[in-house]
Order: C-alpha cells, then sequence, then structure tokens
C-alpha cells in the first residue's frame, strides 16, 4: 500500500515535468515552424538570413529546455549575465510578431536601454509566456505594448494589452500550477508559475493591474546593474 502511494507520488512528479516540458517547449518550436514558413515565401536574402538566425536561436532554446529538465541539471549552474534588457525585448518582439499579426494583434515597443542580472534563457522565456498570454487576451484587434525603463535605479518592464482583463479572483490564481482560463485553446496554467519563478530568482517584483474588458497591465521591477564590469579597488 505504501509503495504504491510512493509510486503514485513519483508519477505525478513526473507527469508535471512532462507538462512543463512541453509547455515551455511549444512555443519555441512553434516559432521556428512560423518563421520556416516565411523563409519559404521570401526571396529577399536579407529576410532570409534574418528568419534563418530567429529559427535558429529558437531551436537553440528547445535544446536548452531539453536539457536543463530532462539532465535534472541545477538551475543555479547557469551563471547569471549582464542583460541589455531592451535588446532581450526586442528579441521577444521579433520571436512574438508572427504570432500577433495571425492574432491581428498590434505588438508596439517603446525600450530604453536598461541593463539587468540574470539567466538569458529564463528572461526570455518569462517575457515570452507574459506577451503570449497578452496576445491571447485580446479577442478581436487590438495591441500589445512592452515597455522598458530606467524608475529610481530600478529596471522596470511593463506589457500591457486592451484584452479581457481580470477580476480580483482570477488575479489571485495568477501563478498556481494549472490553473488556466483557456479551456478551448488548451491552457495549461503553467506560463505564469514559470514567470513568478524567474521573477523571484532576479529578485524582482510582480504587479498586476486589471479591468475586465478592458485590459491588463503586468508590470515588472528588477534590480538594475552596471552596463560595464565595475573596477574595484583592493583594500
Ligand atoms: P495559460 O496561458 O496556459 O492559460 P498561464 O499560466 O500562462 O496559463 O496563465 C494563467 C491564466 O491567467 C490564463 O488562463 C488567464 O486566465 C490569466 N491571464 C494571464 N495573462 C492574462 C492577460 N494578459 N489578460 C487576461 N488574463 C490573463
Ligand atoms: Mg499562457
Amino acid at each position: 500500500f505504501r509503495q504504491a502511494l510512493l509510486l503514485s507520488e513519483k508519477m505525478k512528479v513526473v507527469s508535471e515535468i512532462a507538462a512543463s516540458v512541453s509547455h515551455e517547449i511549444r512555443n519555441p518550436l512553434t516559432t521556428t515552424m512560423g518563421f520556416l514558413k516565411l523563409l519559404s515565401k521570401t526571396t529577399d536574402p536579407q529576410k532570409q538570413q534574418y528568419y534563418v538566425d530567429i529559427a535558429t536561436e529558437e531551436i537553440k532554446r528547445a535544446q536548452h529546455i531539453i536539457t536543463n529538465y530532462l539532465t535534472f541539471a541545477k538551475r543555479e549552474d547557469e551563471a547569471p549575465v549582464r542583460l541589455q534588457a531592451a535588446e532581450e525585448l526586442g528579441y521577444v518582439t521579433a520571436v512574438m510578431e508572427p504570432y500577433a499579426q495571425m492574432n491581428q494583434v498590434e505588438l508596439r515597443s517603446k525600450l530604453e536601454p536598461c541593463w539587468v542580472e540574470g539567466s538569458r534563457h529564463d528572461f526570455r522565456q518569462c517575457f515570452i509566456n507574459l506577451v503570449k498570454n497578452a496576445i491571447e487576451a485580446v479577442p478581436q484587434t487590438g495591441f500589445v505594448e512592452i515597455r522598458c525603463l530606467m524608475q529610481r535605479g530600478a529596471v522596470v518592464i511593463s506589457i500591457e494589452d486592451n484584452g479581457v482583463g481580470m477580476d480580483p479572483e482570477q488575479i489571485k490564481h495568477i501563478g498556481t500550477p494549472y490553473y488556466s482560463s483557456k479551456m478551448a485553446q488548451e491552457g495549461t496554467g503553467l506560463g505564469m508559475l514559470i514567470v513568478l519563478n524567474m521573477v523571484d530568482l532576479m529578485k524582482g517584483r510582480l504587479d498586476i493591474c486589471s479591468t475586465p474588458g478592458k485590459g491588463t497591465k503586468f508590470t515588472i521591477t528588477l534590480p538594475a546593474c552596471e552596463p560595464q564590469p565595475e573596477i574595484r579597488q583592493t583594500g
């Protein structure tokens, strides 16, 4: 009896890992597919190169996810690096652009140069999840706006949409594993869990401001870091 219980607990862990791996991996694979489709439709060599570059980056991201989960490598092993937030968010915008177009959503960005410290993979994954949710929240035509700026020594990043919004009860459920309002679109309710995890790892905070029927604004505040390594004086 005891053994049966343990086995079922183990199975639960395995199925949770499987669900989050497939959730995270679906993104880069869908993106790669989208950019390969675009590639087949253009003869402009510059555009071809751009599409190949993004498809390659996204395949690398999928590889990274597999390595990270399936070898059970400790996440701390990945040394944090200095990230130019505007550049990374520019990447996120480029990756999500075809998905936005498919959903008739205008993707806008206002990005000021600012620096944060963390894992490039986690940072991209976090904002891809937020932008994806924002696009999915817009029912007909609308916009999603990504901003980043420096404010009182911190890096403030916001993702705003004019979509369906959330009531206080829904906001409370954000980040609860498997909580999803997307029955038809096969939501997994894991995207926000990944977001909260990254914000936590980067010692940041997440604020949600939402009005049902009007839209939602997610604001992530992260500690800023120096653009260049500091020259430290000894003694
Ligand atoms: P999923 O997208 O698979 O449903 P997530 O963890 O990414 O799972 O999101 C959980 C839930 O949070 C969504 O199902 C949705 O109800 C809500 N949500 C997240 N972002 C937004 C947003 N921008 N506007 C409205 N609701 C949102
Ligand atoms: Mg989601």
